[in-house]
């Protein structure tokens, strides 16, 4: 039996101490907070999308940077176990959309009730309001940890310690960077961060008028220049800065250098459905059916209410011209600009908004079938403070699983 002390109670340092403690091992987590999984109770808008019941390649495919690090995390713990694992505990789950899982309930705290009573089961010391401030170190070995608790410096000796102290977006959650400074004050590179699935911010002034609106099945596609990023269908949202929803927060994985550096352009098909070809017919048969309509009333069928004046706006076609009176090229030219309303990128949102950290804990440094480091003997990472990210639909908490799992085995 090892003493050993997790730092962070997430979903990856409570994944990790149950393992730890199920393989035997006298498990303390430490948390600053004054409650587990801050975090993890916001997941899926408090619904927690706990993983994504797909197969185990398709989660690769998901993992933005550095998947083939995931290899013995994945395999070792995937969906399938992730799914077991909670049902064990008594949390029934439900699989929606995309493949998405979801407690039964929709409540994301039956996953954190269930991850408590079962470390409590396993005897597992929670200590709370501890903030752990040093990785105290011997000769290159682990030998516990130094932390703040009410104001007072404490130490505790420890012979493993699994750091699980998250990313830095969401700072009021707990997750403040403090666990990054652990791991570079033991010798660990860390790469730079960059806030990951977020809103972006869009220079058109016309987008502020949308706020509120929610677009479904239609096809966002981001350019670099002639490069296409990102091409997919789904929902996204107006806000009143730019652009939100899921479609949008998958599309900003890929924008990877700041937007003052780069000039990105958005594009939405509202009408993916059909070619141009098809889109030009249709139009035919509005405006026939509405020739001595003025234009800005004879698009009512084609979109909501609340995007018609500025669709009209954006066409360059008179609000007030009879619709018998626009030219063919009028109307090619309003195909395009359905299947491909133009918006120029300003800036993505910060970490305060940001649902992933990208960067982190290089994983050059650290053993990819254990989780431990390549620096320092007995130190282990799990979560999100690792250098790596996923899309949205449950893979970020699946990383969490399966990394606190390997970590928490491998003590
Ligand atoms: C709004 C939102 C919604 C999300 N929804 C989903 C979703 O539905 N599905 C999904 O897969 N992913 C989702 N994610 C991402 C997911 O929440 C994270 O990937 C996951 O929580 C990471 O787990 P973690 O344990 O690594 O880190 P965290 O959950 O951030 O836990 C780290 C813990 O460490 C503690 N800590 C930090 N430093 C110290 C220290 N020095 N001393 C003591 N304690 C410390 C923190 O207080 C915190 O409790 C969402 C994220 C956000 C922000």
């Amino acid at each position: 039996m090892r003493k050993v002390c997790v730092v962070g109670g997430g979903a990856g340092g409570m994944m990790a101490a149950i393992w730890a403690a199920r393989s035997g091992h006298d498990v303390t987590l430490f948390e600053h907070n004054d409650k587990l999984g801050k975090k993890l109770f916001i997941t899926g808008k408090g619904r927690c999308n706990v993983t994504n019941a797909c197969d185990t390649e398709v989660l690769f495919q998901n993992v933005m940077k550095n998947p083939k690090f995931l290899y013995s995390a994945f395999y070792g713990f995937d969906a399938d176990a992730c799914m077991q694992f909670f049902e064990k505990l008594g949390v029934k789950l439900k699989t929606e959309r995309g493949n998405r899982v979801f407690p039964l309930s929709d409540h994301s705290s039956d996953i954190i009730s269930a991850l408590t009573y079962e470390m409590r089961r396993l005897g597992v010391r929670v200590i709370m309001g501890a903030h752990v401030t040093e990785i105290l170190i011997s000769d290159g070995v682990v030998s516990g940890i130094a932390y703040k608790e009410k104001n007072e410096k404490k130490k505790a000796s420890f012979e493993r310690v699994i750091l699980a102290t998250g990313g830095v977006s969401y700072e009021l959650t707990g997750s403040d960077g403090s666990g990054l400074k652990l791991a570079a004050g033991a010798g660990h590179t860390v790469t730079k961060l960059f806030p990951s699935l977020v809103p972006l911010y869009i220079k058109e002034d016309w987008c502020k008028s949308l706020m509120g609106l929610s677009l479904r099945n239609v096809e966002v596609t981001i350019m670099d220049g002639k490069k296409t990023l990102f091409k997919e269908f789904g929902e996204m949202l107006f806000t009143h800065y730019g652009v939100s929803g899921p479609l949008i927060l998958s599309a900003s994985s890929k924008i990877t250098q700041r937007c003052s550096e780069k000039q990105y352009e958005l594009f939405i098909d509202l009408k993916p459905a059909l070619t141009r070809e098809q889109l030009d017919k249709r139009l035919l048969r509005e405006f026939e059916e509405n020739k001595n309509k003025a234009f800005k009333n004879s698009v009512a069928s084609l979109f909501p209410s609340k995007l018609i004046p500025v669709m009209v706006a954006l066409s360059g076609i008179g609000p007030d011209t009879k619709v018998n009176e626009i030219t063919k090229q009028q109307r090619q030219a309003f195909v395009e600009l359905i299947k491909r309303v133009p918006l120029t990128i300003e800036k993505t949102s910060d970490f305060r908004e940001a649902i992933i950290t990208r960067g982190g804990v290089s994983v050059k440094e650290v053993n990819p079938s254990t989780m431990e480091s390549k620096i320092i003997s007995g130190l282990f990472f799990a979560g999100e403070m690792l250098d790596l990210d996923a899309l949205t639909g449950g893979f970020n908490l699946q990383i969490a699983w399966s990394t606190g799992y390997l970590a928490g085995v491998s003590v």
